[in-house]
């Protein structure tokens, strides 16, 4: 089993998108995007299936025939369909979520052998994208004390702003996701959502990377590049069976 996140750096992207972009639909050239995937998928040791991401809470659970699928499919049209979380009990096929902020969460069963990947943004997070990845997970013969899960690098609580009306709805539907932003505005704190509906679900082993992408340059951050007038690339969450 294999798990990482990739940064800004690597890759042939140029300015303003990242090095390393992972993200199609971003303006990028779709070429230097897919000799990226492969790139990755090439140490990640299986090749990446990506979805196109909605903002939802829909999860796909892929098969061995997924791989050949992907393989026929065009350039510049490397997605498996609109979904916010995949999983696989396949091993050799990995799973790839893009992001720039929203929380990328990485899940596996090393015992029962599947994993899964989530993109959790303010919507998806809101609809319930961790608890049906995680529900799928299980479905695959998963257990929730033996699941892992990463929180990786996103928008921290002290900086992710939003309008106070928007902080409370968000809190209403997960509660504990209300913050401030260390200049004292209301705030979002997803990656505490997240961990709150993982061990909702059972699931206790959980690492939280705690990186936030605003702050740290190294990830690429949709806010910060908007900020001033920029497009940005996005980075991903991997992990494979091995
Ligand atoms: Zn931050």
């Amino acid at each position: 089993m294999r798990a990482a996140f990739t940064g800004a750096a690597g890759g042939s992207s140029p300015a303003p998108w990242s090095g390393l972009n992972l993200g199609l639909g971003v303006g990028d050239a779709p070429e230097r995007v897919l000799a990226h995937r492969e790139s990755v998928g090439r140490w990640l040791g299986a090749p990446l299936v990506f979805a196109t991401q909605v903002h939802g809470a829909g999860v796909r659970v892929l098969s061995g025939e997924d791989r050949v699928a992907r393989s026929e499919r065009a350039v510049g049209a490397d997605t498996c369909g609109e979904y916010d979380a995949l999983v696989t009990a396949e091993p050799g096929l990995g799973l790839g979520v893009l992001v720039a902020d929203c929380v990328p969460v990485l899940l596996a069963d090393p015992e029962a052998r599947v994993v899964g990947v989530a993109h959790a943004g303010r919507q998806g997070l809101v609809e319930g994208v961790v608890g049906a990845a995680l529900e799928a997970l299980l479905g695959c013969g998963a257990r929730a004390d033996r699941v892992r899960a990463v929180v990786g690098p996103s928008a921290c609580g002290r900086c992710y702003e939003v309008p106070a009306r928007m902080r409370d709805e968000v809190d209403a539907a997960r509660p504990g996701t209300a913050s401030t932003t260390s200049w004292g505005t209301p705030a979002l704190d997803l990656p505490a959502g997240v961990v709150a509906e993982l061990r909702a679900g059972g699931v206790e082993q959980v690492v939280v990377t705690g990186i936030c992408t605003l702050e740290d340059e190294r990830f690429c951050s949709h806010r910060r590049a908007s900020a001033q007038g920029l497009v940005t690339g996005r980075f991903a969450g991997v992990v494979a069976l091995g």
